[in-house]
């Protein structure tokens, strides 16, 4: 069977940060939703699908135990790092088999066919109203707006152990597989999500009008949605030309925003620095002369952080021997451009004192 990815995710309208991550790594495509204050719910979630993924990668057992590992490797940070500490996540994945698909599940993101006509929730929501429902307590419709509908039962990296759902779907030509974090289905009913399957004419589009359709009626959630069509043949397309695995938390626009921030600042010292270099003076030496220099007597990297402004008609070896300046080559700074003319004025006092000759007396 030929795959044909697609895959979207959002922040939302409401959250500052986007908790979920995805999985776009064929055969393996999964949606994780991470929970636990600051960072955690970030790092829960991309942290067990990194295991999941290189466990996946190096054939270490079945999926099954490849989730449970995942578990430990967020319970263990989770537990050792303070500032992640009671992160988790849920995790619904699919691992592509030639005709079927295997469904691990733990959590309250869902997996859905959408085939004939007709949309089927694959997962059980792991949470306190799904139960209620179950037991026939309360109606799905019930469930849909009861104020606890969001308390999980089960996540992963909460408990050392954790009890993952397995299933197996055999696939038809024309299915469309549907992962999603909750961020969709807290904000769409199940008719329309059908609807917008059902209308959208490729995978990838799929997932973006899903996304825009949870913001349009209020993206309270981050959005994650893949989306998996299912062809005659052989294969995967993945989403888009370029090798989409993860989309970092991070929208476009906020690196935008980043990158303006980055070059203000470092314009703005630079402009700092230039309004600096422009009121430091000094005299200093230029061709053999005593020269008045604008800048300062550095150099760095190659680059000169002074000019010469005016040559004056002193030999710089004669004020060095003849006067008590010293050095030329170090500079002697001044408060203004008029306290370096000053400078030199007395230097030329200095030499005429000390009988020297300068080049006017020479000429
Ligand atoms: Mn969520």
């Amino acid at each position: 069977m030929r795959v044909i990815a697609g895959v979207a995710t959002d922040i939302g309208k409401v959250r500052e940060n986007n908790e979920d991550s995805y999985l776009v790594s064929a055969p393996l495509f999964a949606v994780a939703d991470g929970m636990g204050g600051h960072k955690g719910g970030e790092v829960a979630s991309h942290l067990a699908l990194d295991t999941i993924e290189s466990l996946v990668r190096g054939g270490e057992g079945d999926l099954a135990d490849q989730v449970k590992r995942a578990n430990s490797a967020v319970f263990e940070r989770g537990s050792a790092d303070r500032s992640v500490r009671g992160m988790g996540t849920t995790l619904t994945a699919a691992l592509m088999e030639p005709d079927a698909v295997r469904l691990v599940h733990v959590g309250d993101s869902r997996a859905y066919l959408l085939r004939a006509g007709a949309l089927r929730q694959l997962t059980q929501d792991h949470t306190l109203v799904g139960k209620m429902v179950s037991s026939g307590e309360i109606t799905k419709a019930e469930a849909e707006v009861h104020p606890h509908r969001s308390v999980l039962t089960r996540a992963l990296g909460i408990e050392p152990e954790v009890e993952v759902d397995e299933t197996t779907v055999a696939l038809l030509a024309g299915d469309r597989l549907l992962l999603c974090s909750d961020g969709l289905t807290a904000m769409v009913t199940e008719d329309q999500i059908q609807a917008i399957v059902e209308a959208a004419p490729d995978a990838q589009d799929a997932a973006n009008r899903l996304v825009r359709a949870a913001n349009r009626a209020g993206g309270i959630d981050n959005i994650t949605v893949v989306v998996l069509d299912l062809a005659e043949g052989e294969g995967v397309s993945l989403p888009g030309a370029r090798p989409v695995r993860r989309r970092r938390a991070v929208s476009a626009r906020k690196l935008l925003v980043r990158s303006v921030v980055a070059l203000t600042v470092a314009g703005a010292l630079l402009a700092g620095f230039r309004f600096y270099l422009d009121r430091q003076w000094y005299v200093g030496a230029s061709n053999g002369q005593v020269a008045v220099y604008q800048g300062i007597p550095a150099t760095f990297a190659g680059w000169h952080f002074s000019h010469v402004v005016e040559e004056t008609d002193l030999r710089a070896g004669e004020v060095e021997v003849l006067t008590l300046y010293g050095s030329l080559q170090e500079g002697i700074t001044a408060g203004s451009r008029e306290d370096a003319a000053a400078i030199v004025a007395q230097m030329r006092m200095d030499l005429a004192a000390a009988g020297g000759r300068t080049t006017d007396a020479a000429s």
